[in-house]
């Protein structure tokens, strides 16, 4: 370890710097202890968020940021001082009025996402990393309510982190002893992994400058971490069309209009469930083998899969894990046959929640009280302009206004996406099957680390996956999935 002797320090403070080192909550690290005294001062000099970040910002352009400033982060959860602070009467919570309703999964992510997690979300970790580190910060500043940007920074700085840590460990799941555990899929680049892309490859060595190369890397972290933090934490839509975001949708935080957020009872439930891999992550364990606890993974096939909004996953989650699948002990789930369900499951799904009805004259008042004037007067398909008392088609879940030749137009549009992306839909909610140990991958292809740009429109060859049930999988059907309809 050592200090860094940029400075020429006092041997007794240097002494002091170590010994807090090795013997305080630094992580062994001279500059977490560093970085830590300069936020302090800051605080004493100032107690304003402003003068923390600017302290975060120093501490950083020293070489001291990574791990200094989010240490407080890295501590088990106070989940009874978390429960006081909410039980509290006195503190000051959201009012029911203010907060905005969530949007369905098809008004955010179009027609193909009804009743689907979104393909992005497919690890359930970040998610519970996010709300931790959230609710540090509540603990922290005994403040129920936090501002959406105030919260988008914390997690921005704290995450490369968290990455990092998951970066060193080796994760091995119970239920997939051969196969290496990728825990970092899903989280953003590092400055490390980053390295390894081929858009920042290309850029190195032979004439380009370090400079060049070094600012594209930088751009590259950045944006990812941006996407990180859009994706499961979450953030304002544009225009006046809400907020999305995997804990948003989820169900664990709430926002109001004027983008305070705070956790929902479902939230604080789901963090009384200590996760493995965040525990192993703050007790820099060397090895992991298991994501969430198997209660814990029932708390979210009972209470947040279950939920309306994903009507279409949970059908598919009970059909790949229904005993009709698993008659003799060495079935096994081909990527393939996985496709063929959620092709007809899909097509019932959105057959029977779709519906467009032709706007009768006796309804135009009620129509044009929200639809004569800008975009939800257009038709979100050819932006024709409605004219007041012009006939249209309103798709009935989410009110949007079609006119009547572009439903047919919609419609093959759907069909031609179902296909296309059928392949990644089937992968990203067996990818979350897997992660709470409910599935277990079969074969040996080593997943590469995902970057959000490459993968996006990807049509890579189809890799030949093959998933079991596992145990646990079977246990969650019979105990949970079974009962309910
Ligand atoms: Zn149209």
């Amino acid at each position: 370890m050592g200090t860094p002797r940029t400075f020429s320090l006092e041997k007794t403070i240097t002494d002091m710097i170590d010994y807090l080192a090795d013997h305080g909550d630094y992580d062994g690290k001279a500059s977490n202890v560093i970085a830590t005294a300069i936020r302090n001062l800051y605080e004493i000099a100032g107690h304003s968020d402003e003068s923390r970040n600017k302290a975060n910002e120093i501490a950083k352009k020293m070489g001291f940021g990574k791990g200094g400033v989010s240490a407080d982060f890295f501590s088990k959860l106070n989940t009874k001082k978390l429960n006081e602070l909410f039980i509290d009467e006195g503190k000051q919570r959201l009012s029911t009025k203010s907060i905005v309703k969530p949007k369905l999964q098809v008004e955010l992510y179009g027609d193909g996402y009804t009743g689907l997690l979104w393909n992005f979300h497919n690890r359930i970790l970040p998610v519970k990393i996010v709300l931790h580190i959230i609710a540090q910060q509540i603990i922290k500043n005994e403040n129920l309510i936090i501002d959406l940007e105030t919260a988008r920074e914390i997690v921005r700085e704290v995450i490369p982190d968290f990455t990092n840590r998951f970066h060193d460990m080796d994760f091995h799941l119970i239920s997939e002893s051969d196969r290496k555990w990728n825990a970092k899929i899903g989280f953003p680049h590092t400055n490390e992994s980053a390295k390894f892309l081929p858009r920042v490859k290309k850029l190195e060595g032979r004439g380009h400058s370090n400079k060049t190369y070094e600012q594209n890397l930088d751009k590259v972290v950045e944006g990812s971490i941006s996407f990180f933090v859009d994706k499961f934490l979450g953030m304002k839509l544009k225009g006046k069309k809400g907020f999305r975001g995997a804990c948003f949708e989820l169900g664990f935080l709430e926002i109001d209009n004027n983008s305070q957020i705070m956790l929902t009872e479902l939230g604080r439930d789901f963090l009384k469930y200590e996760s493995p891999a965040l525990t192993a992550v703050i007790n820099s364990e060397p090895e992991g083998s298991e994501i969430f606890s198997k209660t814990e993974v029932r708390f979210l096939m009972e209470k947040v899969f279950s939920q309306d909004r994903f009507g279409l996953e949970y059908i598919m989650i009970k059909r790949i894990l229904g005993n009709e699948l698993w008659k003799k002990p060495e079935d096994v789930l081909s990527l393939d046959s996985l496709m063929t369900i959620l092709k007809k499951e899909q097509e019932k799904y959105i057959k029977n929640n779709t519906r467009y009805e032709k706007i009768h004259k006796r309804n135009y008042s009620l129509v044009d009280e929200d639809a004569d004037k800008g975009e939800d007067g257009q038709c979100p398909n050819c932006q024709h302009e409605f004219k007041k008392n012009e006939e249209r088609m309103e798709q009935t879940v989410t009110g949007r206004q079609y006119c009547n030749k572009c439903v047919k137009e919609i419609n093959d549009n759907l069909q031609k996406d179902l296909q296309k992306q059928r392949q990644q839909r089937a992968t990203s909610i067996a990818k979350r099957l897997v992660e709470m140990g409910l599935l277990s991958r079969q074969d040996e292809i080593e997943e590469s680390v995902e970057d959000e740009k490459e993968e996006k429109e990807s049509e890579m060859g189809r890799p030949k996956a093959f998933y079991r049930r596992t145990d646990l999988g079977r246990k969650v059907y019979e105990e949970i999935l079974s009962k309910n309809s």
